[in-house]
C-alpha cells in the first residue's frame, strides 16, 4: 500500500501538522482510498523550517508548508499517481540540503512511526541487542565501540569506548547507565528530534551499553520542556517491556535491564553530569568537583556510564555495520557523522547529519543556501560554551579538534548562522545573559563573574565604556575560565573571547575613547 508520512515531531507539530494529518485521513477515506493508502505519523523529516512536511512514497514526493486547503490537491494528484502540479509545493530531494546528508543517527527519522515498536523492529531494530547478548562477550562489545572511534556527542568529545571500558573494569555490583537528554543550548534541538523520531534506538543503545558494562538499571534524564519526547519515550519503554526487551531475562538470557525516566525542571546546569546525577538522586542539581568521576563513583556512589542521546543513537549502527565501517567515515580523529541543528539567518533551517570533516562552507552555503539578505558573517557553534567562526575561516573542516583550535567547540550540535547585520557584541551579551541566569551560584567566579561580564558588555553596548573597561572584561574572562568549578563557568567566557578574537573592531567602535 501507499504510505503518506506526516511529520508530527515538535517542529512540524507547532505549525499544525496534526490537523493536516487528520484532514489527509478524512480526505483519503472520502476518496475511497483507505484500503490502499495509509496515513501515518513519523518523526522529523529534517527540513524543519518548511513544515508541516508530508511525504508520499509513491510517486516519491515531499510536500512543504502544507496547509489544510492543499490537502484536496494532494489527494487528487495521488489518485493519478503523480505529484500535485498546483496547490501544494514539493521540495527538491536533489537539493544539497538532502544530498550532502549521511544519515546514521537519523536513518529512521521521518520514515518510521516512533510510537510503533513493530516499525522499529521491521527496520532491524533490537536485532543488534539480540546479536550482542547471544554472540558477543561484554568485553567484545566494549572493544567494538572503542575501535569505532566514536567520541561523546554531548560536547566534550571524550572517547566513548574508553569511558565504557572504565566502567566495565569497575568491580561487579550495582552500576548504572544514564542517557543525558537535558539538551539546553539555545538553538539546539538535535536530541529532542532523535527522541521524538526514533526513541527505541536510544533504548537499544542504552541496553547494549548496559550489557557491555554490567549494569541492570538505566535512567533517561530529559528536560520537562520536551513533552512529546517524554511521551514517546514512555510509550517506547512500555512497548519494549511488553515484548520482553526490558526487565528480567531479555531474549531468554540472564541479562536484565530496566529504564526509568527522570524529568528535569529546566535548569541548564543539570546537563553537567555531576549535577544531573544529584538531580536524579533527588537533590538540588549542583555540580561537584571531579574526581571522583562518574565512571568510578556516580549515581548513589556506584560506577555510572553517562552518554548523551546522539552517542547512544550511534551504537545500534556500530554493532550492525561494525567498527571498521564506522571508523571509515569522518576524519582521523573525529569518526562518524554529526547531527547539527542549522538555524539563525540561514535560508534553509533544520536538522542535518553530515560526515565529520565536511567544510563549514558546504553546510552554510550549499546546505543552508546562505543568508537571504547581505552576506554570511559568522557561525556560532557550541552554544553558550562555544564561539563564533568568521566567514573567512569557513573552509575549516568540522571536527572536534579543528573547532577547538578556532576558539570554539563542537558542542552538542547547535549551529547558528549570522549575517552582516548581526552585532557580535550583542551576540556575546546574549550568551552571557544566558549563563548569568543559569549559573547555579555554587562558586564565586561563575556566580559573580557572569554578572560582571554581563554588566561590562551592557556598558560597552551603551557606548559608556572605555579601553580600560575592555581590558578589565578580558581579565575577568580569564579569571572565570581558570577558576570556575564546572564546565558552565569554565566555558561561559568563550562567546566573549571568540568575538573579541575575530571581531575586536566591533568592540572598539563602541568605546567612548575608541582608538
Ligand atoms: Fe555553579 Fe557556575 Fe560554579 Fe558551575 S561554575 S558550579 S554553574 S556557579
Amino acid at each position: 500500500s501507499v504510505r503518506i508520512r506526516c511529520c508530527t515531531a515538535a517542529g512540524c507539530a507547532s505549525s499544525g501538522a496534526e490537523e493536516i494529518k487528520d484532514r489527509l485521513e478524512q480526505s483519503i477515506k472520502d476518496a475511497g482510498l483507505d484500503n490502499t493508502v495509509e496515513v501515518c505519523s513519523v518523526g522529523c523529516m529534517k527540513f524543519c523550517g518548511r513544515g508541516p512536511l508530508v511525504e508520499i512514497d509513491i510517486p516519491g514526493v515531499l510536500y512543504q508548508q502544507v496547509s489544510g486547503d492543499q490537502v484536496e490537491a494532494i489527494v487528487d494528484a495521488l489518485k493519478q499517481n503523480k505529484a500535485a502540479e498546483s496547490g501544494a509545493t514539493p521540495l527538491d530531494r536533489e537539493h544539497p540540503f538532502f544530498t550532502l546528508q549521511q544519515p546514521i543517527v537519523l536513518e529512521n527519522s521521518g520514515k518510521i512511526d516512533p510510537e510503533r515498536i513493530e516499525e522499529y523492529i521491521a527496520v532491524g531494530g533490537y536485532q543488534n541487542l539480540y546479536h550482542v547478548i547471544h554472540d558477543m562477550t561484554p568485553d567484545e562489545v566494549v572493544d567494538e565501540v572503542t575501535r569505532s572511534g566514536l567520541r561523546g556527542r554531548g560536547g566534550g568529545g571524550y572517547p566513548t569506548g574508553l569511558k565504557w571500558a572504565t566502567v566495565a573494569k569497575m568491580p561487579e555490583g550495582q552500576k548504572y547507565v544514564i542517557c543525558n537528554a537535558d539538551e539546553g543550548d539555545p538553538g539546539a534541538f538535535m536530541d529532542r528530534s532523535v527522541l521524538e523520531s526514533d526513541p527505541h534506538r536510544i533504548i537499544e543503545g542504552m541496553a547494549i551499553a548496559a550489557y557491555a558494562i554490567g549494569a541492570n538499571h538505566g535512567y533517561i534524564y530529559v528536560r520537562a520542556e520536551y513533552p512529546l519526547a517524554i511521551k514517546r519515550l514512555e510509550t517506547a519503554i512500555k512497548q519494549a517491556k511488553r515484548l520482553g526487551l526490558m526487565g528480567s531475562q531479555i531474549f531468554d538470557s540472564p541479562f536484565d535491564f530496566k529504564i526509568d525516566i527522570r524529568v528535569g525542571a529546566g535548569a541548564f546546569v543539570c546537563g553537567e553530569e555531576t549535577a544531573l546525577m544529584q538531580s536524579i538522586e533527588g537533590g538540588r542539581g549542583n555540580p561537584r568537583p571531579r574526581p571522583p568521576y562518574p565512571a568510578q563513583s556516580g549515581l548513589w556512589h556506584s560506577p555510572t556510564l553517562i552518554n548523551n542521546v546522539e552517542t547512544f543513537a550511534n551504537i545500534p549502527a556500530i554493532v550492525r555495520e561494525g567498527a571498521d565501517w564506522f571508523a571509515s567515515i569522518g576524519t582521523e580523529k573525529s569518526k562518524g557523522t554529526k547531527v547539527f541543528a542549522l538555524t539563525g539567518k540561514v535560508r534553509n533551517t533544520g536538522l542535518i547529519e553530515v560526515p565529520m570533516g565536511i567544510p563549514l562552507r558546504e553546510i552554510v552555503e550549499k546546505m543552508g543556501g546562505g543568508v537571504p539578505r547581505g552576506e554570511v558573517k559568522a557561525v556560532q557553534t557550541g552554544g553558550p560554551s562555544g564561539g563564533c567562526i568568521p566567514a573567512h575561516l569557513f573552509d575549516t573542516p568540522v571536527e572536534y579538534d579543528s573547532l577547538i583550535q578556532l576558539g570554539t567547540m563542537m558542542g552538542s550540535g547547535g549551529m547558528i548562522v549570522m549575517d552582516t547585520e548581526t552585532s557580535m557584541v550583542d551576540v556575546a551579551q546574549f550568551y552571557m545573559e544566558f549563563c548569568r541566569g543559569e549559573s547555579c551560584g555554587k562558586c564565586i567566579p561563575c556566580r559573580a563573574g557572569t554578572v560582571q561580564m554581563y554588566q561590562m558588555l551592557t556598558k560597552i553596548l551603551r557606548g559608556e565604556a572605555t579601553l580600560i573597561d575592555l581590558e578589565q572584561l578580558e581579565r575577568v574572562c580569564g579569571m572565570v575560565k581558570a577558576t570556575s568549578l564546572c564546565g558552565l563557568g569554565q566555558t561561559a567566557p568563550n562567546p566573549v573571547l571568540s568575538t573579541l578574537r575575530y571581531f575586536r573592531e566591533e568592540y572598539l567602535e563602541l568605546l567612548k575613547d575608541s582608538p
